[in-house]
């Protein structure tokens, strides 16, 4: 067993996030040994039945999607614990993607006002994204993540053994999210990620791993100095403005992680036209896309209707749209008071 580790301060709070392979069914029996509760993504329990304990009694099952990402699943959650007996002085772990972490430890946060927990984060998008940074949430009336809190976790336990069984289209729906930090915040891992683009689509075990511990360590520095998005954070937007609207323009048919790619592409190519940004710059970013396959084009289906869509994303103001955009060798920066329609008007 190897692992690394990164530590993050949060408000009061200090936890470390591990990172390594074929090290977490030592920890998962270690848990259970202690009396833990799991909250385990159903289907993550059916492919890792080896390593996933089998009991009804402390072993609860959630089936992982944006429809089931509700207080009303919560509420199931909290009724499992109860029932079961558990205590103040217990600890859940969560085991799954970012739809059963976001919910689990909104779960964990609301038990007898909050108990200890511990994600297990087993897509690419939740090691890389959603299990650092302790926001926790559920969707509700069709707004997404409405309803949450901050919420960390004792600790995040990551083995890349978990990547192995994921789709292509989740694994790369979580790698553009390291894509993105790398273009905003560090030229030297988007050189990591150029130089090594074989071994990524082949899943290489220490080149993730390498790029997990840097994705997580980078968040974490920057929810560090900037908890609540008043400044640096907005850099992890980028490409995020643009996939909102691409998103609800398609019927959320191209895939979150997709969205961004192109999101990404646009906004970059905003910062260009814009001279935020030089052509170096862009051409790098959207040649790595490519050879990671993501798609490099979008036709709206309904301009205005998209317009609409990023005219009141929550990342807009009064004044307009904020951007963060990837600027000359790889620097990220904030564009303030942008019209909406000249971001639309670069889509063909
Ligand atoms: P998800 O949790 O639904 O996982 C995607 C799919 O992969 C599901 O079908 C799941 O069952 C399956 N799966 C999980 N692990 C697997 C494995 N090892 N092998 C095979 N299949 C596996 O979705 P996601 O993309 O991980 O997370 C998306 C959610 O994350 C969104 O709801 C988003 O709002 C949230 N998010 C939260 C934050 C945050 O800061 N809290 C940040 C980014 C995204």
């Amino acid at each position: 067993m190897k692992t690394t580790s990164v530590s993050i301060t949060s408000r009061e709070t200090k936890y470390s996030i591990f990172v390594g392979n074929d090290y977490v069914e030592e920890r998962i029996n270690y848990y259970y040994k202690q009396g833990a509760f799991f909250i385990v993504d159903s289907k993550v329990a059916s492919l890792y039945r080896n390593i996933i304990p089998q009991d009804n009694k402390r072993i609860y099952l959630f089936q992982s999607n944006e429809k089931n990402k509700t207080l009303l699943s919560v509420e199931k959650m909290l009724v499992f614990l109860k029932n079961n007996s558990m205590l103040r002085d217990g600890i859940v772990v969560v085991i799954g993607g970012g739809i059963t972490g976001d919910t689990g430890a909104l779960a964990a946060s609301l038990y007898m006002r909050g108990v200890k927990f511990v994600q297990i984060p087993t897509t690419l998008l939740a090691m890389v994204d959603s299990s650092v940074g302790g926001k926790t949430a559920v969707n509700m009336q069709g707004v997404k993540n409405l309803i949450g809190s901050f919420y960390q976790p004792e600790e995040v336990l990551i083995d890349s053994n978990f990547l192995n069984s994921l789709t292509d289209r989740e694994y790369l729906n979580g790698l553009v999210e390291a894509v993105k930090i790398a273009c905003v915040y560090d030229p030297a891992l988007f050189q990591f990620i150029e130089d090594n683009i074989a071994s990524i689509l082949a899943r290489k075990k220490a080149v993730m791993e390498h790029i997990i511990l840097t994705s997580c360590s980078l968040k974490a520095k920057i929810v560090e100095q900037d908890e609540k998005e008043q400044g640096i954070r907005k850099l992890l937007n980028f490409g995020h403005t643009v996939a909102h609207g691409i998103e609800m323009d398609s019927g959320n048919k191209i895939h979150h992680g997709f969205a961004v790619a192109l999101g990404m592409i646009y906004e970059s190519e905003y910062a260009l036209k814009h001279k935020h940004t030089d052509k170096e710059t862009y051409d790098r970013i959207r040649n790595l896309l490519k050879k990671l396959k993501y798609p490099l084009e979008y036709s709206p289906k309904d301009r205005q209707a998209m317009l609409a869509a990023i005219s009141q994303d929550k990342k807009a103001g009064k004044s307009g749209l904020t951007l963060a955009v990837s600027g000359k060798n790889m620097e990220g920066i904030i564009i303030n008071n942008i019209k909406a329609k000249e971001v639309i008007d670069l889509l063909p």
